[in-house]
């Protein structure tokens, strides 16, 4: 099989077929005893967060950048922190390592319409450098919440600090590729960030057979159902 390493392409044209689920069950139908019980809606969150002041980043931001797809989604792929680009827009992964990201979930038959996108920080840091454990610590209270919300069965943690930020580690981005891990009852499985793969195309390879594993799981998750 073709495996592309241009920074133009990502993974096989003909690899196109969508893998996105159906809408989740809808509850709403069911016996009263039995409805779960929702606190808050994605947009009362959106709201609440808009506002943060948690953490020192909030006098640096232009905005909070929440999240953005298919809150429906079985499939949550969480970044970093927003960058340049997602502090002025708004919105996740809409820089170049966004369209890069565009072109990869295309190529296992997805798009950003039906995923969701969040970052494991919601303000952009100074000149993009890492978060600080206060700063992930105070934005937990939002991630959290937001994952309690959209209740993903399958998490895919883009690049180093997603990693180790959301499985609490110091483990390196090489030790926790290539197996699955466990965060609160919810797969996860780790890959590259597109920022980085900008940076150094040739691990575009090693980033497609990661998206196939995932695509492979994503797939059997719905055979299963
Ligand atoms: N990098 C990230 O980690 N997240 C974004 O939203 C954009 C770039």
């Amino acid at each position: 099989m073709h495996t592309p390493v241009s920074l133009l392409a990502f993974g096989p044209e003909e690899t196109n077929e969508g893998i996105h689920s159906d809408a989740k069950q809808d509850n709403t139908a069911c016996d009263v005893d039995l409805a779960p019980v929702t606190f808050k809606t994605l947009d009362a969150l959106r709201k609440d967060a808009s506002s943060c002041r948690l953490c020192a980043l909030a006098d640096t931001r232009t905005q909070v950048v929440f999240g953005v797809g298919d809150a429906q989604s079985d499939l949550l792929f969480v970044g970093e922190a927003p960058g340049q680009e997602e502090d002025v827009q708004g919105e996740p992964f809409v820089g170049r390592a966004g369209q890069l990201l565009d072109r990869i979930l295309h190529a296992i038959g997805m798009d950003r319409e039906h995923v969701y996108m969040m970052n494991s920080i919601k303000c952009r840091p100074p000149n993009n450098r890492d978060p600080r454990p206060d700063e992930v610590q105070a934005c937990k209270l939002w991630f959290e919440q937001q994952l309690d919300i959209i209740q993903p069965k399958m998490i895919c943690l883009l690049g180093r600090v997603a990693a180790q930020t959301v499985l609490n580690t110091d483990e390196t981005l090489g030790a926790l590729r290539g197996r699955w891990h466990d965060y609160q009852g919810i797969p996860v499985w780790v890959t590259y960030h597109p920022a980085y793969l900008l940076r150094s195309p040739r691990q575009k390879q090693k980033s497609w057979q990661d998206m196939m594993q995932l695509k492979l799981r994503f797939q059997a998750l719905h055979q299963a159902d």
